[in-house]
């Protein structure tokens, strides 16, 4: 069996270890609950065996996070505290433990419950790609909220479409609660709707609309029918030319304009169906004369600078200087480094894709609005084409919408939808996000394991291509020591020392194999860096000059299972000055743990 062992006394690991391995087992120790559960996550075993006290993380914190990645893993408590009444009320709550043993304890007694442990299959999450998640009602307790984090979120997406300030600044310190509990950074992303027209309310809830029949939009509210409806942004009525197309609810409904004007609009229905209250209207032969960003996202981006928000994300963004104007009124503000998304969902944005690239800090393939603004079929190449300019200029990126959308109802994946997940994973996306799946959801956990066991298994696969290799050995704008870092072959893990967090990003673009160590003392940075490919932020606020750093860094990410005792480790600096003042570029180490 392969085994995993818990337990911080030396000399007990030495014992245990001899005697498993005696019995034929295979057998891994760690020090404390964090290492085993990094450890757990990313090797399969058939059974752990656990203390209670630790330091770092206890056996408690352990067995809480472990059921979260693998509901079903078989755990065997060894505790001197094992008769204690209420260590064993504790312990009763969890169905997966199959024995408690006594310290010391009778060999005899733990191989014969070893035998009746049944060996199953396990998944790994130890990803590299990011999996961002859209907080809702079904994701605001601290419970749900911890166990997403522990089962693969990296980012929380706060969606100001819905949803009220208080809503917000409620799940946010809840968020921020358990971020520090399970000692893993989460970026946060407050999504602006920007200007997202709405048809206004139905009466009696909706109305059927049949094809051939006629159909009025009108400036002035009222409960629509099938006859007449409003809607909540009636400055597009002016707009509006004859044979423009009209798309209702996500193009499932469509109309063609007939007749123009400014207070009503007459239109002919074209794909019927039935029409609820408050549906999304897409006009993509229509050129709008409403303001990109609205007075709403204004608002909305003013509450973000006030809140620990890392990156903001637009929505319908048609050209570079929207965003330009956005960061320039975060820059002016002097609050936050706040980052700012462009959300890729129409035609135009599609057409000026370079230059909206260059002046943003990241991309979202907004694949639910592009869907209907552009043809459905278009889509997936349009995805590809952007990844791959992201990844060529050096910018995040985040594929979008519907991923998993079945397990907002089922409990498991269509089988396109588990296909969907790992091609964009395998075209080089940063991150996947997850919108009602993990809002509205009947299970977000199992949504976000679900989507974690998916990239692992892609991930198996992943390399660097003969012709990446020779784009990045041709890369005279990255840093050298990033080149050579990403070359090596035999180190198991890179560690960077980045404190302004510049080459971190360069470093996410050209290591997408070995696993990839930020050292940072800020926790803006670490935050910031979450939403990169193979970047793992572990904070250290201390002071400490560069042996002493790396002694600490060194023990943290082994007290955390990133690295183990005989790794050999790289280890990277940026620009500096050396001891004898001689101007450093960057520096490679190369270290044994
Ligand atoms: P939304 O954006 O969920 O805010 O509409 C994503 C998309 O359109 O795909
Ligand atoms: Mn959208």
């Amino acid at each position: 069996m392969r085994i995993l062992v818990l337990e911080d006394a030396k000399s007990t690991q030495l014992l245990i270890r001899k005697r498993l391995e005696k019995e034929g087992h295979s057998v891994e120790v760690v020090d404390n609950g964090h290492q085993g559960f990094l450890l757990a996550s990313s090797v399969i075993f058939d059974v752990i065996l656990t203390d209670i006290s630790m330091p770092f993380w206890d056996g408690f914190k352990f067995i809480e996070a472990i059921g979260v990645v693998s509901p079903h893993m078989p755990i065997v408590i060894l505790s001197s505290r094992s008769d204690e009444l209420e260590v064993r009320q504790r312990l009763r709550k969890y169905k997966t433990i199959v024995g408690i043993l006594p310290k010391p304890f009778d060999f005899d007694t733990l191989f014969s419950i070893l035998k009746s442990v049944r060996v199953q299959t396990h998944h790994t999450i130890n990803k590299k790609s990011r999996i961002v998640c859209t907080l809702g009602p079904a994701s605001s307790s601290p419970e749900i909220l911890g166990r997403m984090i522990l089962a693969g979120m990296d980012v929380a997406r706060l969606n100001f479409s819905h949803g009220t300030y208080e809503d917000h600044e409620a799940v946010l310190a809840t968020l921020r609660q358990a971020e520090s509990l399970w000692e893993k950074p989460v970026a946060v992303l407050q999504d602006l709707c920007g200007p997202k027209i709405r048809t206004g309310r139905m009466k009696d809830g909706g109305a059927e609309l049949l094809p051939g029949k006629q159909i009025v939009i009108q400036a002035a509210e009222r409960d629509g029918t099938a006859e007449c409806i409003s809607t909540i942004t009636p400055e597009i009525l002016k707009d509006l030319r004859k044979d423009d197309p009209i798309l209702l609810d996500d193009g499932l409904l469509e109309l063609r304009v007939v007749e123009e004007g400014e207070e009503r609009v007459v239109c002919e229905v074209v794909v019927g169906g039935l029409l609820k209250s408050g549906k999304g209207i897409n006009l993509p032969a229509t050129s709008l004369s409403l303001p990109s960003i609205t007075e709403k996202d204004w608002r909305d981006l003013d509450w973000g600078l006030n809140h620990s928000v890392d990156y903001v994300a637009l929505s319908f963004v048609r050209s570079p200087e929207e965003i330009l104007s956005i960061k320039e009124y975060i820059r002016k503000s002097g609050k936050r480094d706040l980052r700012v998304i462009a959300k890729i969902e129409k035609p135009e944005a599609v057409r000026d894709i370079r230059e909206i690239i260059s002046v943003s800090d990241g991309i979202m393939v907004a694949r639910g609005d592009m869907g209907v603004e552009l043809p459905a079929a278009r889509v997936p190449r349009i995805q590809q084409e952007i990844i791959k300019l992201c990844w060529q200029n050096n910018k995040p990126v985040i594929t979008a919408t519907q991923m998993l959308d079945s397990m907002t109802t089922f409990s498991r994946p269509t089988r396109a939808e588990v296909t969907d997940v790992s091609v964009a994973i395998k075209e080089g996306t940063d991150a996947v996000m997850l919108s009602q799946e993990t809002a509205t959801g009947r299970d977000p956990v199992n949504v976000v394991r679900t989507m974690a066991e998916i990239i692992c298994e892609e991930e198996r696969y992943s390399g660097m291509s003969v012709e990446e290799y020779k784009q990045l050995m041709d890369d005279s704008t990255a840093n050298p020591v990033i080149t050579a870092a990403a070359s090596l072959r035999n180190a198991a893990a890179v560690m960077l020392f980045d404190p302004k967090g510049h080459l971190y990003p360069v470093l996410s673009k050209w290591n997408r194999t070995i696993v990839s160590i930020l050292i940072t003392r800020s926790e803006h940075v670490a935050r910031h860096a979450s939403l990169y490919k193979n970047i793992i932020p572990l904070v250290i606020r201390e002071e400490l000059d560069r042996e002493h750093m790396l002694e600490k860094a060194v023990e943290t990410a082994r007290k955390s299972g990133y690295i183990r005792a005989e790794d050999t480790v790289a280890v990277l600096y940026g620009e500096g000055v050396t001891g004898c003042d001689i101007r450093q570029i960057g520096a490679l180490q190369l270290i044994k743990v």
